[in-house]
């Protein structure tokens, strides 16, 4: 099996379950109980803690550990006033908020005009501005160029940035430059395990709780830590910081992704801008193909896994979010694209033999 769809979830890494296996069955204390086992296991939520916060570049006061991206998301915007792209994934854009949603242009870039009119549009309380990193889809950044902290200088909004994509894919977010108040990011889509999180925030008035209960997570997300979890994170975390070997395979994965991309070249076409995107990620159109689902249930048939639509998607009849703002409704790209995204684990036989059977997939469909 061939398996291209790790921006929906990754392979928990081996070595990792390896080294959190003593946290589940040795130091399983609660980090808030007062004896040793407790202590013990506070102190490993703090070591966790302060690698998490080494890989996104803050302090150790400034992680709280979610259950995941979504929820990240959720705590980040709870009681906010929004503005966001229309292309965020389901946890922005389904959240209970007021929204204003700001559109993309066909590169799948923002359109920082129109962002730059919602921002002057005279509001009573302050606006939280709410863009992903890199698209789920597409793996396009969404601000290069990094114009949004320029805008915050003049306009003074929250800054959320959903890096769950770009998160420890071997792109430096820098978090300085890119000027974000508020930063998630999700545990299985590093090799992580599912269910792990973390939301970076600058200062704690900026957090609004979600639940409520005792002082864990600095009272802002309380219950019980999930110690084994939050272990798998910081172990992903410490590799994608000071692991060099783990560095050099995060950055063949671009390679990879070129390569699969100039074999396919005669029959399919890049959805988005080349330039600016996630090192794992392309969105493919056929021209060929006029059903995506039969598309990716044939691939399945041959052991090839990718995406039609985001994994949060499918089962749902709608065609992709993302493109629809970038093409319109009518465009046919929106029904005959995939999405292959590649992960360390892939290697040059994998993308040889995928290319071989996405051709035989395109062939059955079209006999
Ligand atoms: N944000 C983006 C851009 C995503 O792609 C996803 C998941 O696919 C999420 C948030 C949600 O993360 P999680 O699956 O950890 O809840």
């Amino acid at each position: 099996m061939i398996y291209l769809d790790n921006n929906a979830t990754t392979e928990p890494d081996k070595n990792m379950i390896n080294a959190v296996m003593e946290v589940a069955c040795q130091w399983y204390g609660n980090p808030s109980s007062s004896h040793y086992y407790g202590q013990v296991a506070n102190d490993l939520l703090d070591q966790n803690r302060s690698t998490v916060a080494a890989a996104v570049g803050c302090k150790s006061n400034q992680i709280i550990f979610t259950s995941g991206g979504t929820e990240a998301n959720n705590l980040a915007l709870n009681n906010k006033n929004i503005i966001c792209s229309a292309i965020e994934h389901p946890s922005i854009l389904n959240t209970a908020n007021h929204k204003t949603l700001c559109r993309v242009d066909s590169n799948g870039h923002l359109d920082l005009n129109h962002l730059e009119d919602l921002l002057k549009m005279p509001r009573h309380n302050q606006v939280c501005l709410s863009v992903m990193y890199a698209n789920n889809e597409t793996g396009v950044i969404l601000d290069p160029s990094l114009e949004i902290n320029k805008l915050k200088a003049k306009y003074g909004f929250v800054y959320h940035v959903d890096a769950v994509q770009a998160f420890g894919k071997g792109i430096d977010l820098a978090l300085e430059d890119l000027g974000a108040d508020l930063l998630s990011l999700s545990g299985h889509k590093i090799h992580a395990f599912k269910g792990t999180g973390a939301l970076f925030f600058k200062d704690p008035s900026l957090v609004s709780n979600l639940s409520f209960g005792g002082s864990h997570e600095f009272g802002l997300r309380p219950g019980t830590e999930n110690q084994v979890g939050i272990a798998s994170l910081a172990h992903m975390c410490d590799k994608i910081t000071n692991n060099q070997f783990y560095q050099s395979r995060l950055q063949n994965v671009a390679t990879l992704r070129d390569e699969l991309e100039t074999k396919l070249a005669d029959i399919s076409v890049v959805n988005g801008n080349i330039d600016h995107r996630l090192p794992n990620t392309t969105n493919l159109s056929f021209e060929a193909i006029a059903d995506v689902d039969v598309f990716v249930e044939t691939l399945s048939d041959l052991g090839v896994f990718v995406s039609g639509k985001s994994a949060c998607s499918t089962g749902l009849a709608k065609p992709s979010v993302t493109l629809e703002a970038m093409f319109g409704a009518a465009d046919p790209r929106l029904h005959n694209s995939i999405r292959l995204s590649l992960s360390v684990n892939t290697t040059a036989t994998d993308v040889e033999l995928a290319c071989d059977l996405i051709r035989e997939a395109v062939t059955i469909i079209c006999s």
